[in-house]
């Protein structure tokens, strides 16, 4: 049975469930007059959103799949009481974010809370060596320190200086144009060490690509933040963002794909969904729909040669591949003095295994020897994600989504990869036997396109971070700030600067220009506290 999806939303009541379609209300909203239509609910789409609603002004959001959140979401993917998180995690980037950090729009009254893991990461080696990074880094310095006394102090030094990244200063613009590896290997000594550093936490963007020199300061940010997980679940976040929007008069419409934009007098006045179905926008439209797409979806000589350009020369990202347990455990590492269940760690036998990533990627090749992984494993410091004494646990893998024999091919061969990959877990953590597993749901890089349209060709960042598609030059030169060529067209989400990750960066930005365009700002909406 579907729900209502407006209702009144009372602060501090108990959660109501979340919305999803109705026919007669979506009928309604057919025929309502609304400020602003959002195309898609991924967590950045609803973030401009809420400071929209609570700008006062009204918007409908229109979600595609039939929940929203898009990559921030969780679900009872393999048996009743085990809350996966389909996609994303770790919600790090995001506590940087002012409404976050500043509680602009208070989302812990609409049920987001956030725990702080510690162990932040771990990670074993076959040798029977292991680092594992703590949330004291004096404590992660000793554990450098056990293996290289000097890779210890090096990792000392290089923390203090992650505080200070400046990119137009000289020191900072040499190292940022550096590549990972590089910085890496000049610093470190150890190839435990250096694997670490790697791999902690691995990065879509390969180690030996130039301009990846920040990625080598990126473990510090998670010792600096953890790497924090909603309680209850990722989509805990844009559960609780729905919550605002509804509750600020908001209406959110949950299966209806947008397959075009209506424009009229040269202006972008509304959508039309698959089902016929069509919205009217006063003010604006707002779209989180990939640009590869969103292009396709009004005439062509409307978005201008520049931006069709920057479309066709869009290049997906490194892909990742996952498999989703139900288990009896969690993985149990050995350590000094019995075993660590920490909740993410990350397997990774060398540098030179992250250095080959690239090759295969390039090469469009499967590889599953000594596979690189991100275990993690939430229901060790979120007991709600799970029955009482169960897990959940999610393997991240890196395999290329177009293999030589097509992206097809994927669904014949991911359960034979699946297997590999755990069978490999398996020898840093050997508890985890058939008897303990009790279900399996396995995602290839072309079944995360199929979940969402926005993980273009498997791209959980909507597409690379190359610098041809970063800060100034995404979506592409020329269209940086989050207005798109059609008069009244928005676009924000990871297709966006700064791109993908659970920042949420790119919706308050979107917010940003829209509330200045409207002729206000983000700081005066929030002024007046309703
Ligand atoms: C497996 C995986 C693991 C990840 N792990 C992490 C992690 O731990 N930490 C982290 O920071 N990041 C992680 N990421 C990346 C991160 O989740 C995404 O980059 C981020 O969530 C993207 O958010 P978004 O708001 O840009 O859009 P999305 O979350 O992609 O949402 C876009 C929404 O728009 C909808 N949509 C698209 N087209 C249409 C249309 N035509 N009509 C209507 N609706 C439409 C989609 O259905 C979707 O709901 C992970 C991603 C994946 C896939």
């Amino acid at each position: 049975m579907s729900a209502i999806t407006r209702r009144n939303f009372v602060k501090g009541a108990a959660l109501a469930p979340l919305a999803l379609t109705s026919s007669a209300l979506a009928q309604t909203a057919s025929s309502e007059r609304f400020d602003i239509v959002v195309a898609g609910a991924g967590h950045n789409s609803l973030i401009t959103a809420a400071y929209l609603v609570k700008a006062g002004y009204r918007c409908l959001v229109l979600e595609g799949r039939p929940t929203v959140g898009g990559d921030v979401k969780s679900a009872q993917l393999t048996l009743r009481g085990f809350q996966h998180d389909t996609c994303s995690s770790a919600h790090n980037g995001i506590q940087d974010n002012p409404m976050i950090r500043d509680n602009e729009l208070n989302l812990g009254d609409y049920g987001l809370e956030y725990i702080f893991p510690d162990p932040v990461f771990h990670m074993p080696f076959l040798d029977g060596a292991y680092i594992t990074q703590w949330r004291d880094p004096e404590h992660t310095r000793a554990e450098f320190a056990k293996i290289s006394k000097k890779d210890g102090d090096t990792y000392w030094r290089m923390w203090k200086e992650s505080g200070k990244i400046e990119p137009t200063e000289k020191f900072w613009r040499r190292r940022l144009a550096m590549s990972h590896w590089d910085i890496i290997r000049d610093n470190f000594e150890d190839d435990h060490c250096r694997a670490f550093m790697l791999a902690c936490p691995w990065s879509q963007q390969p180690a030996q690509y130039p301009m990846t020199g920040r990625l080598a300061y990126s473990a510090f940010s998670q010792q600096r933040h953890s790497r924090p997980l909603p309680r209850g679940g990722s989509g805990k976040l844009t559960e609780a963002l729905a919550r605002f929007i509804e509750a600020h008069h908001g209406v959110i419409l949950t299966n209806k794909p947008v397959q075009r934009l209506i424009i009229e007098n040269g202006k972008c006045a509304g959508v039309e969904c698959t089902d016929g179905s069509s919205y009217r926008a006063e003010k604006a439209v707002l779209s989180t729909i990939h640009i590869k797409q969103l292009v396709d979806m009004a005439p062509r000589e409307m978005w201008g040669q520049d931006f069709v350009d920057g479309v066709e020369t869009w290049q997906a990202e490194c892909q990742m591949f996952v498999s989703n347990y139900a288990t009896k455990e969690p993985p149990k590492y050995p350590v000094s003095g019995g075993t660590l269940s920490p909740v993410h760690s990350e397997l990774l036998a060398s540098p030179e295994r992250a250095l080959r990533f690239a090759y295969d990627y390039a090469c469009r090749a499967v590889n599953v020897e000594d596979p690189p992984q991100h275990i993690i494993c939430c229901s060790v410091a979120d007991p709600t994600r799970a029955p009482a004494g169960m897990h959940t646990i999610k393997c991240v893998a890196y395999q290329p989504y177009d293999l030589k024999e097509g992206p097809e091919h994927w669904d014949k061969i991911k359960d034979q990869v699946a297997d590999a990959n755990l069978k490999y877990l398996r020898r840093f953590s050997p508890n985890l036997t058939d008897d303990k597993i009790l279900a399996r749901i396995v995602e290839s890089p072309l079944d995360l396109e199929r979940m969402n349209p926005h993980n273009w060709h498997g791209s959980c960042h909507a597409g690379s971070s190359a610098p041809s598609q970063s800060g100034a030059m995404r979506p592409m030169p020329g269209w940086s700030e989050y207005r798109m060529p059609i008069n009244g067209l928005y676009q924000t989400g990871a297709c966006t600067a700064p791109g993908g990750s659970v920042t949420g960066i790119p919706g308050r930005n979107a917010a940003a220009v829209m509330l200045k365009d409207f002729g206000t700002s983000i700081e005066e909406v929030l002024q007046k506290r309703t």
